[in-house]
């Protein structure tokens, strides 16, 4: 299999840096709160923590992990856990600050948080990533926990991983603790929905605003970069609603297919070789060509800093709906809003995930589990209600729904900030 990777573009602006410029456009909106708005460029807490193991040759490996707790005002911290090898202290600074958005964008009691390891987990043997993983979990031991910040899966962890952080964590403390995580597996106390609640969030956030701005579902034409929790679900709930999928792209290459992917083929073929590249149901492209597709609705559902000016330029959709965190880079942000091109930001888009962590969290407290009718049911009433909100400021106040996402968490977040007061 080709890397791929040549096709990643490198980009000026870090997320962290993304990050500080959308606070910056949000300030004159926030009234009197601006007085607090430096609160959100500082994080709380950043850990980094030196995580060696021994490899299965008898070796001793050592990676850099790291947990930051970005903002607590409104609840523990919340936010998953990525195992990638571009991992650094400042990319997991900018996904812990935009949980602590997104979690006030919907409304649930959590502040943000983010974890990770600059490791490259294809590399390591089963017992390896099992060792890793435990290893990290017993040195942030001392900061997260159900009521103090709370783990979730991200780009490369899994229900699995999640399991090993669990159990971990509870043999340090003496007792089972299920709400340390989410995500975890059904019969440890995950919950019904969570694996497919992300994508499930950007397919019914993509349905609504295609509604609001007549576009048809069933003729509409989508394009997907990244094709895995997020992007794989997101697909095949859009297929299923009638729309071609025409692009896929993953780290291993991308394809094209005119008539549109079966997406239930492309997922076995991708679960069984670990990348979309070398299925045979679709023309394989130039990387950079991708933006380049004739689509209705584009979903970067991948890493960070993907959406550049130039490519924001390029693209001919008309709803960009971001499953992935910070996809787009402010200088595209204009870019699209100057096309007219509709982009539903990341803290509103794949809010999904969090939500229904939320709803396992919850369960675990109350030992009462929900069936997944229920579960779909809430987040679907959760995830509309708060974009209903989103889209009302935008339009109040003539402002792109990134920035509006961002009124409506910020004031939360500094409302919460100052009923609180500073100690001392
Ligand atoms: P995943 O590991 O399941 O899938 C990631 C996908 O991106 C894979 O298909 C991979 O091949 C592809 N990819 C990696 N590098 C690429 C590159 N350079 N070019 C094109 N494709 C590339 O991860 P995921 O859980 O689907 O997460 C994807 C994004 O969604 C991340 O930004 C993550 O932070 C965000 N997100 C995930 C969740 C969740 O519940 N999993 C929730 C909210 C946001």
């Amino acid at each position: 299999m080709k890397s791929g990777l040549s096709f990643v573009c490198p980009t000026s602006v870090s997320p962290w840096g993304t990050y500080l410029s959308q606070v910056d456009r949000v300030t004159p909106y926030l009234g009197e709160l601006a007085r607090w708005v430096e609160t959100l460029k500082h994080p709380k807490r950043a850990l980094i923590v030196d995580v060696p193991i021994e490899l299965d040759d008898g070796t001793v490996a050592h990676y850099e992990g790291y947990r930051v707790q970005h903002n607590l005002s409104r609840g523990p911290g919340k936010g998953g856990v990525r195992f990638h090898p571009d991992v650094t202290l400042e990319e997991v600074m900018a996904l812990s600050a935009w949980m602590t958005v997104k979690c006030a964008a919907v409304n649930l009691p959590y502040g943000g948080a983010k974890g990770g390891i600059r490791v490259d987990p294809r590399k390591l043997s089963h017992k390896e990533l099992e060792r890793l993983t435990r290893r990290y979990t017993s040195e942030i031991g001392a900061i997260i926990g159900p009521q103090q910040d709370i783990p979730a899966p991200d780009v490369n962890t899994n229900a699995k991983i999640m399991a090993w952080m669990m159990d971990t964590y509870s043999i340090n403390r003496g007792a089972t603790a299920t709400g340390v995580v989410t995500g975890k597996p059904i019969h440890l106390g995950g919950s019904l929905g969570r694996v497919r609640a992300t994508g499930r969030g950007v397919f019914v956030t993509g349905r609504e605003a295609s509604r609001r701005l007549g576009l048809e579902l069933g003729d509409a034409r989508v394009a997907v970069q990244g094709f895995g929790n997020v992007g794989s679900v997101a697909a095949e709930l859009f297929a299923a609603a009638g729309a071609k999928i025409v692009a896929v792209q993953d780290h291993s290459g991308t394809l094209v297919n005119e008539r549109g992917f079966d997406v239930a083929h492309l997922q076995d073929f991708s679960a069984k070789y670990g990348g979309i590249d070398g299925f045979k149901e679709g023309d394989r492209i130039d990387g950079e060509a991708f933006w380049d597709v004739r689509a209705d609705i584009l979903i970067p559902a991948a890493l960070e800093g993907q959406l550049t000016a130039d490519r924001a330029r390029r693209i001919t959709s008309k709803i960009v709906l971001e499953g992935a965190n910070g996809p787009t880079l402010p200088q595209a942000d204009d870019v699209l809003a100057d096309r007219g091109v509709w982009v539903i930001p990341d803290v509103i888009c794949n809010a999904g995930g969090v939500t229904v962590s939320y709803f396992e969290w919850v369960q675990d407290f109350s030992s009462f589990f929900w069936s997944e009718d229920e579960i779909n049911q809430r987040l679907d009433r959760i995830i509309l209600g708060a974009l209903d909100q989103i889209w009302a400021k935008a339009d109040e106040h003539k402002i792109p729904l990134r920035t509006a996402t961002y009124a409506v968490a910020c004031e939360r977040i500094l409302a919460a900030r100052q009923e609180r007061g500073l100690y001392p």
